[in-house]
């Protein structure tokens, strides 16, 4: 079956073709780290792994890169307001995001380049679009001239025939009005103390967006499969990450272009401007695990803005809810006949999973076809019909959902063996009748989220949410 993703240069539903038969290369535009990542900005991350994931169910091998932006006006701000060094500034925020991700589930990308490591190639880059007349010199700054490129604007759709020539921006973040030529290098200010670099071009530093195009041919080549981001990068940042590539390299640079909405709250972006955000930190606070976070992000279709509530939370984690216990119930299956119908039951669903997330990632439908997957094996289940091999059988289904949902699989417990001997003093103080201490046991183990279930076969141990 065909994938079909919407492409942000035709706005349309595009099939899929990756440029070499079963490798996709993309590039996702990453944080800047200059604070805690909010949920918003994990929205972009967990829409990114879920393709990346989709794509390999497909049986793609894929090369994600993503960039670290650890050199901006932002990153500058931040380290000059604490005086401390950039490095040390910026890595406090690197190994947060990098938690953050771990805890979201989120597959790491083959690559993380940081800004501040591929400053060369970034010179190399500028000097040849000074080379090709696209570049000029104003001011110690280096701007890179749109009317040399008439393309300009065709990824956000802008109309330039009002464009003022020679206007020009230096700021790394800016507005559809202010559209001007944008800055490539800048120049040493006073204002940014110790931050520099001496190179060809003079005493200064990169603007931000050359460092996506800098970072992305290094790792992908001059012309890849993918590039994403959230809606926000696609003016300024996008639109001028392909007028810089394909200026310097003469090529193609990007087949198709993916944008997710954004994460609402109150019907204003989350944004740190605004005030209105969470970082995942927050949110663990009032005690909602990560996964629940994961759950409602990826549980919206990506090209819909999706509101962020506290009860969005709590639904997100009475579905992960029915879905553990679900598999629970699955690993303890015994006897029982085999059941024809669980054959049937798998492939319709493994095919209705495919057919909507096949059509631009269609997650709604694509999560339906797994709880009335579940819903139906539970049913042959209360009626006592399921063997133990159609138990493994949809434990392995579910498994390959998960490849590409990752809430499903519970979080690795890595405590197992302490565990058992907790459980084992349980029974002990149970055989000695002491039964403050067996139910302090239970207590303690609830705490850290096992719960203890005494049946025939002994007693067993789950992990809650
Ligand atoms: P930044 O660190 O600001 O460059 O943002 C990192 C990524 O998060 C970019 O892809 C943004 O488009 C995305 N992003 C920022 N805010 C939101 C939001 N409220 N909802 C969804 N994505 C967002
Ligand atoms: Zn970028």
């Amino acid at each position: 079956m065909a994938l079909m993703l919407t492409n942000t240069l035709t706005r349309r539903k595009e099939e899929f073709k990756p440029m070499e038969p079963d490798h996709v290369r993309i590039y996702t535009c990453g944080p800047t780290v200059y604070d805690f990542a909010h949920i918003g900005n994990f929205r972009a991350y967990t829409f990114e792994d879920i393709l990346c994931r989709y794509l390999r169910f497909k049986g793609y091998k894929v090369t994600q890169v993503m960039n670290l932006t650890d050199i901006d006006d932002k990153t500058i701000k931040g380290c000059q307001e604490e005086s401390i060094s950039l490095d040390e500034y910026t890595a406090r925020y690197k190994r947060a995001f990098f938690e953050d991700l771990d805890a979201l589930r989120i597959v790491r990308a083959d690559v993380y380049p940081e800004a501040t490591a591929h400053i060369d190639e970034m010179v190399t880059m500028i000097k040849t679009l000074m080379d090709k007349g696209y570049a000029y010199e104003s001011g110690g700054s280096i701007y890179f001239r749109i009317a040399k490129f008439p393309e300009y604007g065709r990824l956000s759709h802008m109309d330039l025939s009002q464009l003022k020539s020679g206007a020009r921006v230096a700021s790394d973040e800016y507005e559809k009005d202010q559209i001007s030529d944008f800055a490539l290098w800048k120049g040493w200010e006073e204002s940014d103390g110790p931050v520099f670099w001496e190179t060809d071009l003079g005493k200064g530093r990169p603007g931000w967006h050359i460092e996506c195009s800098a970072m992305s041919t290094k790792y992908l080549g001059t012309h890849f499969d993918i590039h994403c981001g959230g809606v926000d990068n696609i003016f300024p940042h996008h639109e001028n990450e392909i007028a810089q590539t394909v200026a310097a390299t003469g090529d193609k640079f990007v087949n198709y272009w993916l944008h997710n909405e954004y994460l609402i709250v109150e019907g204003r972006k989350m944004s740190k401007s605004y005030g209105n955000f969470y970082t995942l930190r927050q949110i663990l606070a009032k005690g909602y695990p990560a996964i629940t976070v994961r759950y409602l992000l990826m549980a919206t279709h990506y090209r819909q803005q999706l509101n962020f509530s506290l009860a969005g939370l709590d639904a997100a984690k009475a579905a992960i809810e029915r879905l553990w216990d679900f598999m629970d119930s699955m690993s303890s299956i015994r006897d029982g006949s085999p059941n024809p119908e669980v054959d049937n039951l798998i492939s319709q669903a493994v095919s209705k999973f495919e057919q909507a997330m096949d059509d631009d990632l269609n997650i709604s439908p694509a999560l339906a076809a797994v709880f009335d997957f579940v819903h139906d094996i539970n049913r042959l289940t209360h009626d006592g019909r399921l063997s133990t091999d159609d138990a493994s059988k949809v434990i392995e289904t579910m498994n390959r959902f998960d490849s590409v949902l990752g809430v499903i699989g519970k979080e690795e417990v890595d405590i197992d063996s302490d565990i058992e001997e907790m459980i084992a003093k349980r029974i002990e103080a149970r055989k000695n009748k002491d039964f403050a201490l067996s139910d302090k046991i239970r207590d303690d183990l609830l705490a850290r989220g096992i719960v203890l279930e005494d049946t025939p076969d002994g007693t067993k141990w789950k992990k809650k949410l």
